[in-house]
């Protein structure tokens, strides 16, 4: 099998091809370094993303951007979404503070991405 991908580590975005057998480990070419070649196989294996969203505070009408920490699979982004959305911190936030712990137990945080004091 053969599927082309952009790589999205950088704003080169290099165009790979990932070929694999049946059972086999996947092959990749077309990328400049090492992290287009995990790209790409992550992608066939389990493509993660991290998530950038808005959270509503308990106590601000101003909605305060968090992100993951790291990427999580792409298959439960929909369930990290609705924990994320189902928590509702109380300002002062910081930027870096972590709103969520171990979001859909990953072990990933959601960490805040600004101020709202
Ligand atoms: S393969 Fe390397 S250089 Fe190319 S887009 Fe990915 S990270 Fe950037």
């Amino acid at each position: 099998m053969k599927k082309e991908l952009i790589c999205i580590n950088c704003p080169m975005g290099c165009h790979l091809t990932v070929t694999w057998e049946e059972g086999g480990e996947p092959s990749v070419t077309g990328n400049t370094c090492k992290r287009g070649e995990i790209y790409g196989i992550q992608e066939m294996k389990e493509p993660r993303r991290t998530i950038t969203c808005l959270m509503k505070l308990a106590d601000r009408e101003e909605p305060l951007s968090v992100k993951t920490q790291a990427p999580v699979p792409k298959k439960l982004i929909f369930s990290c979404l609705n924990q994320i959305y189902a928590t509702h911190p109380s300002a002062p936030v910081h930027e870096g503070d972590v709103v969520v712990e171990d979001l859909c137990g990953l072990g990933i945080s959601v960490v805040a991405t600004r101020n709202v004091l």
